[in-house]
């Protein structure tokens, strides 16, 4: 059986790391991972983080042994992001969702791990089929497919530098309806969405048309799976960018999700704590008939959750925890945080606005349209080739490139070298 396994493709993302390290020219850059980045081309650790992290190592009621955390994670920081996402976040309708005991949460490894205990929770119980959007991160696929999903399809997002809100809207309405006709499916389908700045192309709907969005999945029966992973990133102001999590709840809108609402957080980026794994899943039940508690139901999908867990890694790590936690509980940290997460998205908007100025590159999509942690070029894959090749210039094969690796020093080689391949 051995001899059999066939070689899996290199990750799209992580494989060109792997060739950049290995690249011996001294003038090489990369821009491929979304990991943010200072104008020394350091990966800066925030001043909130900086704060709390010496607080834990000297205020001794907060030293604690390397003991495990419980399975679903870190009481403290379960208790804090709730409140975070829902108190903080959603202050018409949070407290009261709650209140009502409706969010099934747990601690996660990132934003990787919570869409992965979604992916297995929802095909042990609930459907087995997903629709992503045709750009979407390379994982999402991989994750899916790994966790019981059987069906996975696309559903268009992007063409010309725009989003096809009308195609994207048809072929949801168009799908459900051949589901139904040809095989009967009575199983409900996901779909995936990104909470903002969409990975890679960094175009999210308006407000507006979110509505339409949800208005379209809600009818046919979706359940929304929201990856919040650029939370902060899109306006400087994480409260401000929970906005599709917001219009998600609005009970006026919507009477009830009936297989809930999945939400995969990560403070990988917006709290630059990539490598310590802290994240959650909020599984946001639907309100029960009489308006009482939802407990029971709760309790049987937190057991549920907990089997996952303990079968995929049985419990979270405590460090990220406990920084999330202590930042989350003090005024001043949780200010502190605020401004660290101003301080990247003004760099990452100046560097945009350097190269839209360099580039003057009228005929690619207008820079200052996009947020996030990238810029989506619209390079063809021989021109990014080209890129690689003759100047070291490492770009994902989809054209897209991390903002924060460009900075005064390689400003001008970066547009240089872009202006010679177009
Ligand atoms: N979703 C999207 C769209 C992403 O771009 C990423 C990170 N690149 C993630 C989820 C997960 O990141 P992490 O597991 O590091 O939180």
């Amino acid at each position: 059986y051995m001899a059999k396994i066939p070689q899996a493709p290199p990750d799209r993302i992580l494989g060109l790391v792997n060739q950049f390290m290995n690249d011996p020219n001294p003038s090489k850059v990369d821009l491929t991972v979304g990991v943010y980045r200072d104008n020394a081309g350091n990966v800066p650790t925030f001043k909130s983080v900086q704060n709390a992290q010496h607080l834990l190592h000297t205020v001794p009621s907060l030293r604690k042994d390397l003991s495990y955390l419980p399975i679903i994670g870190h009481p403290n920081y379960r208790n804090k992001v709730l409140n975070f996402l829902f108190h903080d976040g959603c202050p018409e309708i949070g407290p009261e969702i709650i209140y009502q005991d409706r969010v099934s949460f747990v601690q996660t490894l990132s934003g990787t791990g919570a869409l992965s205990v979604t992916a297995r929770f929802l095909s042990n119980f609930i459907s087995d089929s997903i629709i992503i959007p045709q750009l979407s991160w390379a994982n999402h696929a991989n994750v899916f497919k790994n966790n019981g999903f059987r069906n996975i399809s696309y559903y268009p997002y992007y063409s010309n530098e725009k989003i096809v809100l009308k195609d994207w809207l048809n072929h949801l309405i168009n799908i459900q309806k051949t589901d139904r006709e040809v095989t009967s499916n009575s199983k409900p389908s996901c779909i995936l969405l990104h909470a903002c700045c969409h990975n890679p192309t960094g175009l999210d709907p308006t407000k507006e048309q979110w509505d339409q969005i949800l208005d379209t999945i809600y009818d046919l029966n979706l359940i929304p799976i929201i990856d919040m992973a650029y939370q902060g990133l899109e306006s400087g102001d994480v409260l401000k960018d929970s906005y599709l999590l917001r219009k998600v709840l609005n009970k006026k809108r919507y009477k009830n999700w009936k297989n809930g609402i999945y939400l995969c957080q990560s403070f990988a980026k917006n709290m630059g704590l990539y490598g310590e794994r802290v994240g959650s899943l909020s599984i946001i039940l639907p309100e029960t008939n009489s308006g009482n508690k939802s407990t029971s139901i709760r309790e049987n999908i937190d057991s549920q959750l907990k089997q996952i867990i303990r079968s995929m890694y049985s419990s979270p790590p405590g460090y990220g925890a406990r920084i999330v936690s202590l930042i989350l509980s003090d005024k001043d940290l949780k200010d502190q945080w605020f401004l660290d997460v101003k301080e990247m998205v003004d760099r990452l908007n100046d560097v945009r606005y350097k190269l839209s100025q360099k580039l003057n590159w009228n005929s690619i999509i207008d820079l200052n349209q996009q947020h996030g942690m990238f810029y989506f070029t619209n390079l063809s894959p021989i021109q990014v080739e080209r890129l690689k090749n003759q100047f070291a210039i490492y770009l994902t094969t989809d054209g897209r490139l991390s903002l924060s690796g460009i900075n005064d020093l390689n400003v001008d080689y970066i547009c240089n070298s872009i202006l010679n391949v177009l």
